[in-house]
């Protein structure tokens, strides 16, 4: 099963992408944590992703796309794999059509109300990616899943915030209408509920693409 994972920054894709992989064997692909790896090992990707992720805006689709492409090569896609955060635009999937065949598209919609607060406010594990809300860490600054230690993305500021938000808006959000139209799209609500309540409900209509 090639599933892509669709919405806003903070919506809650990491989060529900670590348990749609794992109840279903997929790879999760997600493009950020693909940068953020490049940026650590200072590589010349990195050095060039950096600079639009700093201020909020897509990294240049030939980079992306070059990268996605590549990435779905390897052996281990043949077990099925879960986009996250690709593709972003409709430039990137129209590019996406012509190298994969994708089976379902996972919406989750969320009140934007809800997302500078989210995401001003999450605190993520270096080791494992799960996220946090810093309200309800209580000081701690490791991990309750593996003991990592958790840190602020450096995009996870105002300012950062209100451009990738509106980067979504602008260019992601009409990836919903298209993927609508191709009959792919499966729609949830993103809520303050815990996340278990909206996996379960991820799960029961993915379980019956099966
Ligand atoms: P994310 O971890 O998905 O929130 O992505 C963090 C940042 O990486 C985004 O704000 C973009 O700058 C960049 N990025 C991630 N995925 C893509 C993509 N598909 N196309 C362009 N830029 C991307």
């Amino acid at each position: 099963m090639n599933l892509i994972l669709l919405g806003a920054p903070g919506a809650g894709k990491g989060t529900q992408a670590t348990k749609i992989a794992d109840r279903y064997g997929l790879v999760h692909i997600s493009t950020g944590d693909i940068f953020r790896a490049n940026i650590k090992n200072g590589t010349k990707i990195g050095l060039l992703a950096k600079s639009y992720i700093d201020k909020g805006e897509l990294v240049p689709d030939e980079v992306t796309c070059e990268i996605v492409k590549d990435r779905l090569t390897w052996e281990d896609c043949k077990k099925g794999y879960l986009l996250d955060g690709f593709p972003r635009n409709t430039f990137q999937a129209d590019y996406l059509d012509k190298c994969a065949k994708i089976d379902a598209v996972v919406n989750i919609n969320i009140d934007f109300s809800l997302l500078m607060d989210r995401l001003c406010g999450r605190r993520v594990c270096k080791e494992c990616g799960e996220s946090y809300h810093v309200s309800t860490l209580g000081g701690k600054t490791d991990c309750a899943r593996c003991g990592g230690e958790l840190y602020q993305r450096k995009d996870d500021n105002p300012e950062t915030v209100k451009s990738r938000l509106d980067v979504y808006e602008a260019q992601t959000a009409p990836l919903i209408d298209y993927y609508t139209k191709k009959g792919l799209i499966l729609n949830f609500t993103g809520t303050e509920a815990p996340a278990e309540v909206l996996f379960e409900e991820i799960k029961a209509k993915l379980d019956e693409l099966k």
